[in-house]
């Protein structure tokens, strides 16, 4: 591989105690590029702009999929990777269904290792603190042509990342858009998923939620999952959460958080979930916690809800299995405690 370092980091330009999530990046990213039937010149280089033509296809039908994870610095400054090669089957996945050929592991695992231990000093210690690394692949063949493209680039760039979603998360059960359907493209990490996300997640906005649940695209009567994370519900002494099928998610956290929930003794129930048993539990009292789970936000308390023009709290309780099985993740992630389940991968 060919390994271009940048002659004096950036790092001192940035203030890593405040930057808005995202729109910073490390000094280099990983290139590689498909043509005539194979990935070709894996380069690591300074993070920069490049130019690409005005046809490409990524522009014209949105051939692109990408994936999310981190890096996590322990307190002998050791940097860990959580369970990357369930990034890399997933993204493969992705881009079998978009049409896109399958970027091989071990040049994913060689590439993300090197990325990070040249870059290693963006990452900050302590829980909360950690790098997102983005890998993505677009269609970029010159023509627009309506069939896949022959050509492709597969990049990965990372950003510092601290705590995400600060607190008070309300969710807007939606009713009537759909984030994806039967058959569709909603299982894998495809770009335009999140395009169709932003107009009905900005009217949920205007009423005052930060996110949607999204619910079966048929009859809007299960729960499915919320855009970025997936959904654990709490009802009295049972934890739930919706099996994944095309249009859920099939999330690495989600899996992550149903080990370690089952291993702390606690009843988990994978099964479909419908609106109306949340509401009934809402009403009742025994809706105890809703949280999301994702890479970005690891584990997100929820506070409430709304749906059809009622909103429904949840009650505060003390014992908040939320905050106890993020502490659980995020002590794997940080080398804090043992790793039981071998998910920690040593950069
Ligand atoms: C990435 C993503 C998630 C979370 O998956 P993780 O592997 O836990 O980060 C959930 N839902 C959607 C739609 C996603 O794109």
């Amino acid at each position: 591989m060919k390994i271009e370092k940048i002659k004096k980091s950036n790092i001192s330009k940035i203030d890593l105690n405040n930057f808005a999530f995202g729109s910073i990046f490390t000094d280099h990213m990983f290139v590689c590029s498909y043509k005539a039937g194979q990935w070709v010149n894996p380069e690591i280089k300074p993070y920069q702009s490049f130019s690409i033509s005005p046809s490409a296809s990524v522009f014209h039908y949105g051939q692109a999929c990408f994936e999310g994870m981190k890096a996590f610095k322990d307190d002998n400054e050791k940097v860990w990777l959580f369970r990357p090669k369930e990034n890399h089957q997933r993204i493969v996945k992705s881009s079998e269904r978009l049409a896109m050929p399958a970027f091989p592991e071990e040049l994913f695992m060689e590439a993300l290792t090197l990325l990070i231990k040249i870059d290693k000093h963006w990452i900050k210690k302590g829980v909360g603190n950690s790098l997102y690394i983005r890998p993505f692949i677009f269609a970029n063949q010159e023509s627009i042509g309506a069939t896949e493209s022959t050509d492709y680039k597969f990049m990965i760039i990372c950003a510092p990342a601290n705590t995400y979603y600060t607190s008070n998360v309300r969710v807007k059960i939606e009713d009537s858009y759909s984030r994806a359907s039967k058959g569709g493209v909603g299982f894998a990490k495809a770009a335009g998923n999140y395009a169709a996300q932003f107009y009905p997640t900005n009217l949920a906005k205007k009423e005052g939620f930060q996110q949607i649940i999204w619910t079966d695209s048929s009859n809007h009567e299960y729960i499915e999952e919320a855009g970025t994370m997936n959904l654990f519900f709490r009802i009295n002494d049972t934890l739930l959460t919706a099996p994944t099928n095309d249009s859920i998610l099939d999330g690495i956290t989600r899996k992550s958080i149903i080990d370690l929930a089952k291993k702390e003794g606690l009843k988990t129930e994978i099964r479909p979930i419908k609106v109306s048993e949340l509401i009934s539990a809402a009403k009742s009292g025994d809706l105890k916690e809703i949280f999301g789970s994702g890479t970005a936000v690891v584990v997100l308390p929820i506070i409430g809800f709304g749906y059809k023009n009622t909103n429904y709290d949840l009650p505060i309780i003390e014992n908040s299995w939320a905050i106890l099985l993020k502490k659980k993740l995020n002590d794997i992630q940080y080398n804090i405690s043992n790793d039981p389940f071998n998910w920690r991968h040593e950069v």
